[in-house]
């Protein structure tokens, strides 16, 4: 797999750098223990918890350079009582889903006595104390668990495993933008970034650990490592919020917290685009009387705005069907073009953002044609080109084809045609789950 060392553990909040705004970030940085990226062959498997679906997959590796063989995945939406339960009850659940999924896969075999090497992918904030494991920092995304907060997570998902007689062990937790920057990097060595637009948003790229401030004297092999900034909670008081983001923030369980992701990912879009049509109904008689339902947060999906915006009826028969939904029917075609307008308009925007903040990174690290911004690194020196690899996954990059064309377009805009021209952005479908198993294999000896 080559020498590039990705590096992780302990997480701290480093680097506010008033050069370029996205990288005043609150980053998270990865600060100890180093490995290899090794390849051992076997069979090795991930549970990742997101921010709707948790998934369980399994792969193989065999011991040819090539042969990564993603044998069985699965993915299930998170029962939404679990976002507020208990610790327990929750890792019960994931435990048990573990069980049904290996019970499945192993078909009555008779596997007693191998051991079972998990990586269990975890997007929310943690300070890693080890490769295997952290203390949930804060929640994001909807979920409410707050006993759980400062608790060892995958201790508590050991334990569940261990209550359940599973023989597995959790041998990695990995923050999703790391796994799939794993799965870019053992596709393509150019891979120095991943961004996760999903229900969330996050970024990690590889840095050269003698330009991280908080690493000062740290020493890793490669002399590169991976930091997972969070940039979910990105904020700067440059970035324009109307107040439709405001009345969002203040209204969510986390409020003052995660303004980047409340722009730019798939659990909110629809909530902005629902408080703009609210509004419009309020103000104005395009929508006849304003109704109750449109007035339930959360209640149009992000998906239902990629379903609006997308139609391409001539009638906007889907635009129609949706806007029935919110107890809004029989709209004159016009109206419904201006709600079409108002998706774009959002979706645009947060492309655009993302775009900034891919560009932002890659303006740190020099790759957008300067010198880069990092300290360590002598400001202004033009560096060579180098063919620069964004590998990207998630739920609405993947799906939502307007999004990822207005994230791809504002990045050339921003780059310009020359640089991007070594920029590849890389779709990296459950690049998240299937690179943490890949760690978990490169920690085998
Ligand atoms: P998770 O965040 O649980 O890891 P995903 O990465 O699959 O899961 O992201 C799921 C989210 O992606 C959904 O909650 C939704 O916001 C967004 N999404 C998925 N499909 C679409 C779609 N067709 N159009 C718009 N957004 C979508
Ligand atoms: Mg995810």
């Amino acid at each position: 797999m080559g020498k590039v060392a990705v590096a992780f553990a302990a997480v701290a909040p480093v680097c506010s750098n008033s050069l370029h705004p996205i990288i005043a970030v609150v980053c998270w940085i990865a600060l100890t223990d180093c490995f290899y990226f090794r390849r051992e062959k076997g069979t090795y498997y991930a549970l990742h918890l997101g921010g709707t679906y948790f998934r369980i997959l399994r792969v193989h590796l065999g011991a040819q350079r090539s042969y990564l063989d993603v044998q069985d995945v699965e993915r299930h939406p998170i029962p939404s009582h679990l976002m507020n339960s208990t610790s327990e009850v929750l890792f019960n659940f994931l435990a048990f889903s573990l069980e049904r999924f290996i019970e499945k896969e192993e078909n009555g075999s008779d596997s007693q006595g191998v051991k079972r090497e998990l990586a269990f992918t975890f997007s929310y904030p943690l300070k890693h104390t080890s490769i295997s494991s952290g203390v949930l920092i804060k929640w994001t995304k909807g979920f409410e668990i707050s006993e759980m907060v400062g608790k060892e997570i995958a201790e508590c998902l050991q334990d569940a495993l261990d209550r359940r007689g599973l023989n597995m062990h959790v041998a990695a937790l990995v923050n999703d933008t790391v796994g799939a920057l794993s799965l870019g990097y053992y596709h393509d060595p150019d891979t120095v970034v991943a961004v996760v637009f999903g229900t969330g948003s996050n970024a990690c790229y590889l840095e050269r650990t003698d330009a991280i401030i908080k690493c000062q004297g740290l020493l890793t092999t490669s002399g590169s490592m991976v930091v997972n900034m969070e940039w979910g909670n990105f904020w700067s008081s440059h970035l324009p919020r109307t107040s439709y983001d405001t009345d969002l923030d203040a209204e969510s369980s986390n409020s003052n917290d995660m303004g980047f992701e409340k722009m730019i990912s798939g659990m909110y879009l629809g909530d902005i685009v629902r408080r703009v049509i609210l509004r419009m109904s309020q103000e104005s008689d395009v929508f006849g009387p304003t109704t109750s339902v449109l007035s339930e947060p959360y209640v149009l999906s992000t998906n239902s705005v990629s379903a609006m915006h997308e139609d391409d009826t001539p009638e906007l028969l889907e635009v129609a069907r949706i806007l029935k939904d919110l107890g809004v029917p029989d709209v004159p075609l016009k109206v419904r073009k201006l709600v079409v307008k108002v998706c774009d308009v959002v979706t645009r925007r947060a492309g655009r953002l993302a775009a900034a903040g891919i560009a932002g990174i890659l303006k740190k690290i020099g790759r957008d044609g300067s010198g880069g911004i990092t300290s360590g690194r002598s400001r202004g020196e033009i560096q060579m080109q180098k063919r620069t690899v964004v590998a990207v996954e998630g739920g609405l990059y993947m799906n939502y084809v307007m999004f990822r064309e207005y994230m791809e377009e504002a990045l050339v805009e921003i780059l310009g045609e020359e640089v991007s021209q070594y920029v590849v952005v890389k779709a990296m479908e459950d690049g998240s789950s299937i690179g943490s198993a890949l760690l978990v294999a490169s920690l085998q000896s």
